[in-house]
């Protein structure tokens, strides 16, 4: 919050979403900064600008105006944050395999299923679910696999939403990454994020933002090691 009030939070978050814009280049040298600077203990540096998967990113251009009303000013303030859902045990490299299912429930769904590795998800407001919602009796839904995901923007105290296990990770404190149950969760349209059936697409803005950020982490901690 404190970022965000001095204008570092959002720097690099799209002007669209009231960031300032400073694009890709300078996340990366900002990251890669950060973790020279600061190395593996000092935690507080992962807040400092907004992060791929719990701070507002062009992923957030995405969702629909009753949910940008919602969630941009808190997001955007550092006052809430979210989660990327998009892992699961059985799909990891090859996310498209993924089988969390959302099922048509009236003019909505309802969504079961695992996610693993979901960063900030112990402690975020919202969670960003990849579910499949392609089904037989829906003329819309594609054949190939990318093309039958779609997006959704959840509350994690939605009922259904279960943080299973925090998984430790070595040489990071605490505990940032979880297993998610996901039982029945009911989901309206205004929380599609992107186009139905057109999920994937969502998920690789944010995985594309994440692999500038992992770059820029391991040149940073890189050098951090070779100063210590
Ligand atoms: C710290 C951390 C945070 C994460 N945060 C998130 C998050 O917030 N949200 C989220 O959705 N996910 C997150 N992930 C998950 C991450 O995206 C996955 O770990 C990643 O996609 C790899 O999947 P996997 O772990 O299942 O490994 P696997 O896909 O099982 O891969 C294991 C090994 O096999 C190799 N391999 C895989 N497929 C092939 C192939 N076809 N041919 C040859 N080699 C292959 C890989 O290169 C790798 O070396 C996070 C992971 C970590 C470790």
């Amino acid at each position: 919050m404190a970022a965000a009030k001095a204008g570092f939070y959002a720097m690099c978050v799209p002007e669209s979403l009231g960031g300032a814009g400073l694009g890709m280049l300078a996340y990366y040298a900002c990251w890669e900064e950060l973790f020279r600077t600061c190395g593996p203990a000092n935690w507080l540096m992962l807040y400092a600008i907004s992060h791929w998967a719990f701070g507002p990113s062009r992923v957030l251009e995405a969702v629909t105006p009753r949910a940008g009303d919602e969630i941009l000013e808190p997001m955007m303030a550092g006052e809430k944050s979210m989660c990327f859902g998009l892992s699961e045990p059985g799909a990891g490299s090859d996310a498209a395999r993924l089988q969390t299912r959302a099922v048509i429930d009236g003019a909505g769904w309802r969504i079961s299923g695992r996610k693993i590795w979901t960063t900030n998800s112990p402690v975020a407001d919202y969670c960003i679910i990849f579910a499949r919602t392609d089904s037989t009796d829906d003329p819309q839904a594609g054949t190939a696999q990318q093309s039958g995901i779609s997006a959704f923007l959840v509350p994690t105290d939605a009922p259904g939403f279960h943080v299973e296990r925090i998984i430790r990770m070595f040489g990071s404190i605490g505990g940032d990454e979880a297993e998610l149950r996901l039982e029945d969760i009911s989901v309206q349209p205004w929380q599609l994020v992107g186009t139905l059936h057109q999920g994937f697409q969502t998920a690789l803005h944010g995985v594309s933002i994440g692999r500038i950020y992992n770059a820029a982490r391991a040149v940073g901690y890189g050098r951090w090691a070779l100063g210590a």
